[in-house]
């Protein structure tokens, strides 16, 4: 068991365990409600306390993060073209293609890595229906010029906030921009629920429409307003959103050390990190370093590897290179995602730890 112990992998992230007794209490309500989904009292709750702390107006619990991109795609009821970024989880694509829309990549901006906003315009056709752009590892896009490309062609804008519980931009919370903004709960996720996700927007009759998909389009027991899926969130996954939910100031404080040691330490001569776009209270929710050339880049997994450290290369590879997109090129996004690695930040990465994997990185660039 010690030597277990001794040679624990540091990866990439850990999920965060609250107390197991601040769980059971949770679970114990289940038990004592005798109700276990179909928007029970404590995802009731749950969705009440994200409502509130993050002061926005509506915002619907779901069992993942990618139903609600779906869920949204579908709101618009139209299949069509859909502008997004080649960078991001593949999640963000293959939604588009499930729901029978056509994914039109743009490249990203180079230091921000979120979509271009000043290619979107030339990408647009009469077949455009939305823009679905990531704000990814948490860094928001350019949220006003897409908004004023949207009004201008009469486009929906849909984030794929899924890196970015607790972050604001301009002192207001990330979600409250665009259209509709989807976030994902799952267990490697800053805030999680296990598994589990969700979807915000500002707008009532919309809102209605979103919650109507979530729940197969009920209309009471024995009439539906139309087609719908089911994405609700149980109380297990609520019971445990209850209990992590406290933590969170925690969690983004333990992670902004973390990342703030990278940012003092490493040798920024031979790599880059992050830009986060001014205006922004960032999460520390992923800590990315983009190397000189791909070789490099292997050359350090291999070697952290060696030393019990598994980093991950989020997100390779660009999502226009997927077997199921048409073809297309964007050299930003393909070299970008070739050199970029995402070094290990979790609450409990101790400081001899983050050291390691400092001095390793360091002297490879020497
Ligand atoms: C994690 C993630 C998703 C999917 O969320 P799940 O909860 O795993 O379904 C979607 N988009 C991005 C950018 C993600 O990182």
């Amino acid at each position: 068991m010690k030597r277990e112990a001794s040679r624990e992998l540091i990866t990439v992230t850990k999920t965060f365990f609250p107390p197991i007794e601040e769980y059971q209490r949770q679970v114990e309500r289940i038990w004592g409600n005798k109700w276990l989904t179909n928007r029970g009292k404590l995802l009731l709750e749950l969705e009440a306390l994200i409502k509130e702390n993050l002061n926005v107006p509506y915002f619907i619990a779901m069992t993942n993060g990618t139903l609600p991109i779906q869920i949204a795609l579908k709101s618009f009821g139209k299949q069509g073209e859909i502008i997004t970024t080649p960078f991001s989880y593949v999640a963000t694509t293959s939604s588009i293609v499930w729901e029978n829309c056509s994914p039109v990549f743009v490249d990203i901006e180079p230091n921000f890595l979120t979509i271009d906003e000043t290619k979107i315009e030339a990408a647009i056709t009469n077949k455009t229906t939305a823009i679905l752009a990531t704000h990814v590892y948490g860094n928001p896009c350019n949220v006003e010029y897409i908004e004023k490309i949207a009004k201008k062609h009469h486009l929906k804008v849909i984030y794929d906030a899924a890196h970015c519980f607790g972050v604001k931009y301009k002192g207001k919370s990330i979600f409250n921009y665009g259209d509709i903004s989807t976030c994902s709960f799952h267990a490697t996720k800053l805030f999680h629920t296990g598994e589990g996700g969700g979807i915000f927007c500002s707008d009532k009759k919309l809102y209605k429409k979103l919650f109507r998909f979530h729940n197969f389009g009920h209309k009471g027991h024995t009439d539906f307003y139309g087609l719908g899926i089911n994405a609700k969130m149980s109380e297990l996954q609520a019971a445990m959103g209850l209990a992590v939910f406290p933590y969170i100031n925690y969690i983004i404080s333990e992670r902004k050390k973390i990342a703030n040691y990278y940012e003092k330490c490493l040798n920024f001569l031979a790599i880059k990190s992050l830009n986060i776009r001014e205006s922004t209270e960032w999460n520390y929710s992923y800590y990315p370093i983009i190397f000189e050339s791909e070789a490099k880049l292997i050359e350090a997994e291999k070697k952290l590897n060696q030393h019990h450290i598994v980093p991950r290369r989020y997100f390779y590879p660009s999502l226009n290179k997927l077997p199921y997109v048409i073809p297309s090129s964007l050299p930003i996004a393909e070299s970008i995602s070739k050199r970029v690695l995402c070094l290990p930040l979790y609450v409990g990465l101790e400081q001899s730890q983050l050291e390691k994997v400092t001095i390793i990185i360091n002297k490879l660039l020497n």
